[in-house]
């Protein structure tokens, strides 16, 4: 009966329902009748092992028993509240929110999502610095909405790219493919940062409001910071009276294991975003957290933003059960666990097997395979922005030995559900490790 259901939905979708990114025509989508835990179930009714987190936000895996009593628990009281209201909910998943976050990120301003999220603390930051000017990473991902994506440095800005937004990009650092030439992490740091304020120098740094940056680069690569770099993006933001946004959409809430990824080079940002993980995108909910220097320019002066929906019930009741069972559960300490015992050994071995597998790079539950067709040149088994043959081969092994993949241009990304078992996850790194084998045959 599932199956028939799901062929009826598949039906529907495909005369009515309207798709992100894509070409609707061609589009030919993998249909969900079940899921659970570290796990869904397609429409055919198969069972694939979720190292994606769908898009990289179901941090405490599917169908959380908690989360979901607690939504239902606060849909039996109030749904939804006009956002001028005090609602329990908002206030205690603010008030556990600011705990959490680093420095004195003691205020909050919810949102739907990422990118709205990121629109609003760039607004703080223009309104706060009385600057314009955004500078943002190339290799990024900010978001869907106008600002944000184009303050996006990947693909998906090109069909959406306009003049007159304000941004200036930098070229990140990114180790393995240096555009810095540099043969070591400190090099790496050294050179990128040098590069770094050149523009904020070229740019004019009295008008450059905020720096934007996402903590872990996430679809973009998994590029980990060389050490050094988020200190010297600090200094750099000090240095100039620029607003440090960290981007922890994707990385915040204990994808990387630790509750933020700022917090393993112990910095403290102006403004931080947040979304997926917070509630593990059980209800949608993104928000900023505000340092007390930014929140005092708001103290007397109104600000020029708001939302229907800001600290929606559900989403925030959805946020709190989440935290509370992260912190019963201990899930940030066992992300940190499997990355160090399970994905980083585990991976490296994979690397060392295979010719098609040019790096390995990542932290927690949030890894990158990072295929080649040489490892000596480097080339990519895709190109920047598009796919290839070898890789579309490679997704359909992963699915076909039993796993949903997160795959970008020429990577395949390992980030599971952070309360994954050490044997789901070794089962992963198998489907992986034989999956392999198709792409080894397009590799020298
Ligand atoms: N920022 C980062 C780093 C992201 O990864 C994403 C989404 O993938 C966003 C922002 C946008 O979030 P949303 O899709 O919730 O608007």
């Amino acid at each position: 009966a599932d199956i028939e259901e799901g062929r009826r939905a598949y039906q529907q979708d495909r005369e009515h329902v309207f798709h992100s990114w894509s070409a609707q025509a061609g589009l030919d989508p993998m249909t969900v009748l079940r899921t659970e835990g570290s796990y869904v179930w397609d429409g055919e009714g198969r069972r694939l092992l979720d190292f994606s987190s769908q898009m990289v936000n179901t941090n405490i895996g599917h169908q959380h028993p908690a989360v979901v009593r607690a939504i239902q628990d606060q849909a039996a009281k109030i749904c939804t509240i006009a956002p001028s209201h005090v609602n329990a909910a908002r206030s205690e998943a603010a008030r556990l929110i600011a705990e959490l976050t680093p420095g004195d990120l003691n205020h909050v301003f919810f949102t739907n999502g990422g990118a709205d999220a990121n629109e609003h603390a760039i607004r703080m930051a223009r309104v706060h610095t009385g600057r314009h000017k955004v500078l943002s990473a190339y290799r990024s991902y900010h978001g869907g909405t106008d600002l944000a994506v184009n303050v996006t440095g990947d693909t998906r800005r090109f069909g959406n790219d306009h003049a007159g937004v304000g941004v200036a990009r930098f070229l990140p650092a990114y180790p393995y493919r240096s555009y810095f030439d540099s043969t070591s992490e400190e090099e790496e740091t050294t050179r990128a940062l040098r590069h770094l304020e050149d523009v904020i120098l070229l740019e004019g740094p009295e008008s450059i409001a905020a720096l934007i940056l996402e903590s872990v680069p996430g679809t973009p690569g998994i590029y980990v910071p060389p050490k050094g770099y988020m200190q010297g993006v600090r200094n750099l933001a000090d240095k100039y009276g620029i607003v440090w946004i960290a981007d922890e959409v994707m990385v915040g809430f204990g994808r990387t294991g630790e509750w933020f990824a700022v917090d393993h080079w112990d910095q403290r940002p102006d403004l931080m975003t947040f979304a997926k993980g917070v509630n593990s995108g059980y209800v949608p909910l993104g928000g900023v957290a505000i340092s007390d220097e930014i929140y005092q320019t708001f103290a007397e002066r109104p600000y020029p933003g708001g939302l229907t929906y800001s600290g929606h019930p559900l989403a925030c009741a959805a946020a709190v059960a989440t935290i509370q069972a992260m912190k019963d559960e201990g899930m940030v300490e066992n992300a940190r666990r499997l990355g160090t015992e399970v994905f980083g050994p585990g991976l490296a071995e994979i690397a060392e097997k295979h010719p098609s597998v040019g790096d390995v790079r990542g932290l927690g539950c949030f890894w990158a395979i990072e295929l080649v067709k040489d490892r000596q040149t480097k080339e990519p088994l895709a190109p920047y922005g598009g796919s290839s043959a070898a890789m579309g081969e490679l997704i359909g092994a992963l699915k076909a030995g039993g796993m949903l993949p997160f795959a970008n241009y020429n990577r395949i990304h390992v980030a599971p559900p952070l309360n994954m078992s050490t044997e789901e996850a070794r089962e992963g790194l198998r489907i992986i490790d034989e999956a392999l084998s198709v792409a080894d045959a397009h590799a020298v």
